[in-house]
């Protein structure tokens, strides 16, 4: 499962389910490029902005993997992370404190 992250500096507003295209998916994730560029054409014309996306850990934890961290671009974008009922929610940055690639961000929901 993954999908795209739509939203403001620091709230997710809006989640955009994709199809997983990686060649291994129960290893890896990769969003669907049409999704993607859809999302991102969406939101030059005033839809709201890609800050990020989530995939899940079906057999792992809800925290970011070694193969997550080699995958990550030191974008700034928000990670989520589904794990059984847990999700968690990390930022990719140049030099983080988890597996030197993310930093845990707090999750509120609100209604
Ligand atoms: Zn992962």
């Amino acid at each position: 499962m993954c999908g795209l992250l739509l939203g403001g500096e620091s709230h997710i507003a809006q989640v955009v389910p994709s199809r997983n295209v990686a060649s291994d998916t129960r290893r890896r994730f990769e969003i669907d490029p049409l999704t993607l560029l859809a999302a991102h054409r969406a939101a030059r014309t005033g839809a709201t902005p890609v800050i990020g996306h989530y995939h899940s850990h079906p057999a792992g934890i809800a925290r970011p993997s070694p193969r997550d961290a080699e995958d990550a671009a030191p974008d700034g974008s928000i990670w989520l992370i589904v794990a059984g009922m847990e999700v968690t929610a990390w930022r990719a940055v140049e030099a983080g404190t988890v597996e030197g690639r993310f930093t845990p961000l707090s999750l509120h929901v609100v209604d």
